[in-house]
């Protein structure tokens, strides 16, 4: 089985599926690369790493989230991960960035992306023109790329828009099979229009909320985020 990277909606049941112990499912190893597992490992162990405890309550802080119900209720998550991903397998085969995966009799390329998770791998038919996606490049909604306490200095922006220009040169009809919404075509614009769109808000960003300086909390219009 292979998983694109270790946020819980991909991870979540790859355990139960792999075997978990149980001979009626597939019995299969489970592929990923190091980055994924090795993050999705820690998450899972409950220690509150990324997900809630004292440490994202610190970090949060640190960019400007002050009310202490809100402080509270991150120190308070932290079996949020757990909860989702409640076991990974305990061995992985590794993908790494250009490996070739034969399946199905077609030939798939790992294209591996960065900044919305560790590792994140993409598989590439160039043969046929088809992009399983992951959570890469999705046609209608904007993808989540946090810094998270973990690597407080870490700039996931930088990392995903450099990500993005490995599509770039894909031909524009390449057929996309992203995790959320429809497959659709023009991966290729639709990464340089994403990438566009970063840009422009991040100037705007800057060009409306820096001078004088503020917190991130204060500049991200996020007062309406909740903390859950
Ligand atoms: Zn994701």
């Amino acid at each position: 089985m292979i998983v694109t990277h270790c946020h819980p909606d991909h991870l979540g049941l790859a355990d139960w599926i792999c075997w978990d112990g149980d001979t009626s499912r597939w019995n299969v190893r489970l592929w990923i690369s190091l980055g994924e597992y090795l993050n999705g490992r820690v998450m899972a162990a409950g220690d509150g790493s990324n997900a809630g405890g004292e440490r994202v309550a610190q970090h949060f802080a640190m960019h400007g989230l002050t009310d202490e119900e809100s402080l509270d209720a991150l120190r308070n998550r932290k079996s949020y991960y757990p909860t989702l991903v409640p076991s990974i397998p305990p061995e992985y085969r590794r993908n790494r960035d250009g490996d070739a995966i034969r399946i199905g009799g077609r030939d798939w390329k790992v294209i591996a992306g960065f900044g919305h998770s560790p590792e994140h791998s993409a598989l590439y038919s160039a043969k046929d023109r088809l992009l399983i996606s992951g959570d890469m490049v999705l046609p209608r909604i904007s993808i989540n790329v946090s810094v998270f306490a973990m690597e407080p200095e870490g700039n996931p922006l930088a990392l995903y828009l450099e990500s993005l220009g490995r599509y770039e040169t894909m031909p524009e009809n390449t057929l996309a099979l992203p995790s959320h919404g429809k497959p659709f075509k023009g991966v290729t614009t639709c990464g340089i229009t994403i990438a566009r769109g970063w840009r422009k808000c991040a100037r705007r960003a800057l060009r409306r909320h820096l001078a004088p300086p503020i917190s991130c909390r204060s500049c991200s219009s996020a007062s309406s985020i909740s903390i859950r």
